[in-house]
């Protein structure tokens, strides 16, 4: 690959994996042990007011619950975007192939989402 258009989906990416970390940090700490895991924060709410008004807990946990979907979203992306900006930085060739059939992926393709890891024909096959 080009020298210059892998400079430009590195610096794609690492902007894309800074927005993510600040999204996620939002609502969920950091799992130190883990990479790319983060733990959502359970809302904290006034103890009084939950047992007084039930309806108001439900809708907590409610939200809590699409949190942690939205967590799982961004957890998962942040991981492709690392992992595609690991492959760029051991500089092994192996950003850039389909990691189904080894084949080139679409530089189209890449530039819409630096992070793809199957090219074109592997991804419809998978779906
Ligand atoms: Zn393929």
């Amino acid at each position: 690959m080009e020298k210059k258009l892998l400079n430009e989906l590195k610096k794609k990416l690492e902007a894309e994996k800074i927005l993510l970390e600040k999204d996620l940090l939002k609502f969920a700490d950091k799992d130190k042990k883990v990479p790319y895991d983060y733990d959502t924060r359970f809302p904290e709410f006034d103890v009084a007011s939950r047992s007084s008004a039930p309806d108001e807990h439900a809708t907590e946990i409610d939200s809590y619950g699409n949190l942690l979907a939205v967590e799982h979203a961004l957890e998962l992306r942040l991981k492709e975007v690392g992992e595609a900006l690991e492959k760029i930085k051991k500089n092994d060739n192996t950003y850039g192939k389909c990691e189904k059939c080894q084949g080139e992926i679409e530089l189209e393709r890449l530039k819409a989402n630096p992070a793809a890891k199957l090219c074109l024909s592997c991804a419809n096959k998978k779906s």
